[in-house]
C-alpha cells in the first residue's frame, strides 16, 4: 500500500486488501449539479423522488456531497424547486447528508447572447434582496449560494445583504467591467463560477471579465473540466494564473449526463446533442457553444491530469478538499473526518477508463 500525505493529509492511496486494487480518496464534492442521469432538478415540476435519485445517482459517481444547483427561472418555478428540495432534505435522510444547500446559478447574469449561455433570456433580471428572502421563505432558508453577473447596479448591495445572510456569492455569466466585478468582491464575492465560460466567444484581449476574475486574488474559481469546456492551454494556464490552492472543479453535469449519445430535449437548451465523447451542444448547426455539461466529477480528475499536467494528487485536491470549504470543510482523509471514500480504478496511461468501484458515506458502503 502506498499513502501520499500532504500538509498532514492522505490524498490518495493504493489500495489493495482483498484482491481490489484502485485509489482511494476522499468522495468527490460537487458544488454545480443541475441534474444527472435523466433526474432532472430544472424541468417544470421537480419532485422528491427526483431529488433522491439524483443523490443516489452522484453516489454511483463517487460524490459524496453536492449542491443542487437550479438556474434561471420565473420566480414561481425557482421558489417550487426550492421548496421541493428542502422537503426532499427533511424527508430523506440522504439527501440532507449529501447536499447541505442549494445553489441559485441566476437569474441575475448577463441578458446578452454568449455570457447568458443557455439561461432563459425572458426570466433573467436584475437581483433582488426582497426575491431572495422569497427564496429562503419558501424553502427552510436552503439557499446557501447565489451565481450572478455582477453588472447590474444593484450588486454591491445584493451581495452585501446575501453575505451578510452567511449565503456564499459567486460570479459568472458576464461581461461585467473591472470596477463592476472589484465592487462585487469589495462586498463579500468570493468565487468565480465555471471561469472561462459563459462568456462571449470572442473578447477583448486586454479587458475582459477573464483577466480580472484570474487576476482577483479574493475570489477562488470553479472550472468544467469535461475537455470541452476548456482547451487543455487554457485550462492549463488559467489554473496556473489562479493557483492550485483557489481551484476547484465541478460538473455542471445536466440531467443529459450520464446518458447515451444522441439527440435530447434539454429543460437547459431545448434540443441538444449529446457527442460519444460527452460535448453537449445545441442543435443549432454551429458547433460555436455549448449547452451545459455532461460528465461526471471523476472524468474532471482525469482531464486535469491528462490536458492540464497536474499529479492525482493535486487533481482530487481540486475535487474535494478545495470544494469541501465551501461546504463546512468536507473533502479531507483525516482522523475525525467522517468516512465519505470513493475507491477508484485510474491508469495515467489510458484516463478515459477511470472508474468508480466503491463508495461509503459516513463509513457505510454505498455503491
Ligand atoms: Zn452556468
Amino acid at each position: 500500500m502506498v499513502v501520499e500525505l500532504r500538509d498532514g493529509l492522505v490524498y490518495a492511496q493504493r489500495f489493495e486488501a482483498h484482491q481490489q486494487t484502485g485509489w482511494l480518496s476522499a468522495g468527490l464534492i460537487d458544488l454545480q449539479v443541475n441534474g444527472f442521469a435523466g433526474h432532472d432538478l430544472n424541468g417544470p415540476t421537480l419532485t422528491v423522488e427526483t431529488v433522491h435519485q439524483l443523490a443516489l445517482a452522484m453516489l454511483r459517481c463517487g460524490v459524496t456531497t453536492f449542491l443542487p444547483t437550479l438556474i434561471t427561472a420565473s420566480e414561481a418555478q425557482l421558489t417550487q424547486a426550492l421548496a421541493v428540495i428542502a422537503q426532499a432534505r427533511r424527508e430523506v435522510p440522504l439527501v440532507a447528508r449529501m447536499a447541505p444547500y442549494v445553489h441559485v446559478e441566476g437569474p441575475a447574469v448577463a441578458p446578452e447572447d454568449g455570457p447568458r449561455g443557455a439561461h432563459p433570456a425572458a426570466h433573467v433580471r436584475p437581483p433582488s434582496i426582497e426575491e431572495f428572502h422569497r427564496w429562503q421563505a419558501a424553502s427552510d432558508g436552503v439557499v446557501g449560494m447565489v451565481t450572478l453577473s455582477p453588472h447590474w447596479p444593484e450588486t454591491p448591495e445584493y451581495v452585501a445583504a446575501l453575505v451578510a445572510a452567511g449565503v456564499h456569492v459567486a460570479l459568472g455569466h458576464t461581461d461585467a467591467s473591472t470596477q463592476q466585478i472589484k465592487a462585487a468582491v469589495d462586498a463579500g464575492a468570493r468565487l468565480s463560477t465555471h471561469l472561462g465560460n459563459g462568456s462571449h466567444a470572442r473578447i477583448n484581449r486586454q479587458r475582459n471579465p477573464i483577466w480580472t476574475q484570474l487576476a482577483e486574488d479574493r475570489l477562488c474559481a470553479s472550472f468544467i473540466a469535461d475537455g470541452h469546456h476548456l482547451g487543455s492551454d487554457a485550462l492549463k494556464v488559467m489554473l496556473r494564473a489562479k493557483g492550485l490552492e483557489r481551484a476547484l472543479i465541478v460538473s455542471d453535469a445536466t440531467a443529459i449526463g450520464g446518458m447515451p449519445p444522441g439527440r435530447y430535449n434539454a429543460s437547459i437548451g431545448g434540443p441538444v446533442h449529446l457527442s460519444p465523447e460527452g460535448r453537449l451542444s445545441p442543435n443549432d448547426g454551429t458547433g460555436e457553444y455549448l449547452a451545459g455539461a455532461a460528465l461526471p466529477m471523476l472524468a474532471g480528475v482525469a482531464t486535469l491530469v491528462r490536458q492540464a499536467g497536474l499529479s492525482l494528487k493535486d487533481a482530487l485536491m481540486l475535487a474535494t478538499v478545495n470544494p469541501g470549504r465551501w461546504v463546512g470543510g468536507r473533502g479531507s482523509l483525516a482522523v475525525g473526518q467522517p468516512a465519505d471514500l470513493v475507491r477508484f480504478e485510474f491508469d495515467p496511461a489510458d484516463s478515459a477508463a477511470a472508474r468508480v468501484t466503491g463508495v461509503w458515506l459516513g463509513g457505510r458502503p454505498m455503491v
